[in-house]
């Protein structure tokens, strides 16, 4: 089965996948950014399923339903907060993309599109953030063989930018 990863330049709530990852806070109750986006797509159902999760730990990842998106199902990670005392962030950071694409893979989902994690307010260095999610997501590519299609979604012209170098 082949498989691919993509790039696309624009907001995450547009695109019909299988699920859009969305980089939440630990409440999962909704936040600004990419996280405030999505629960202004998918409509009010969505922080009430959230509100019976329990919140979510940094690097982890709980599943929704997608409600008015038009992608079926949304992942809820957490991303580090880069000026936090949390240690290992790079572990963390990674994590978030493995947990994903490990539901991702049990629900058998063939389509996933992700957010650049942490990279807003959350303040992680762009190119160090970049290089995580790519490596991460190319070897669950390689564990997860029935996952077809990756959509790193970029918001700006310049994560876009930073994605296509550290794509080639
Ligand atoms: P974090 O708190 O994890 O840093 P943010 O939402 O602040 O999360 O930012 C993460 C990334 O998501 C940033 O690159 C930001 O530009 C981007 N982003 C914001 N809104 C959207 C959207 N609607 N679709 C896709 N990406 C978005």
């Amino acid at each position: 089965m082949a498989q691919i990863i993509e790039m696309f330049l624009g907001d995450i709530t547009t695109l019909k996948v299988d699920a859009i990852v969305n980089a939440a806070n630990k409440s999962l109750l909704g936040g600004g950014g990419v996280d405030g986006a999505i629960h202004r797509a998918a409509g009010p159902k969505l922080l009430e399923e959230c509100r019976t999760l329990g919140g979510c730990e940094t690097g982890e990842a709980k599943l929704t339903k997608g409600y008015n998106l038009p992608a079926k199902y949304v992942i809820h990670t957490v991303g580090p907060i880069y000026f936090s005392t949390q240690q290992n962030k790079a572990e963390l950071l990674a994590r978030c993309y493995r947990n994903s694409m490990k539901i991702a893979a049990k629900k058998g989902f063939k389509s996933i599109a992700f957010p650049a994690i942490s990279t807003g307010v959350y303040s992680y260095p762009l190119e160090e953030a970049t290089e995580i999610a790519i490596h991460e997501v190319r070897t669950s590519l390689f564990l997860y063989p029935k996952i077809e299609k990756v959509i790193f979604c970029c918001f700006d012209e310049y994560t876009f930018q930073m994605y296509q170098n550290k794509l080639r």
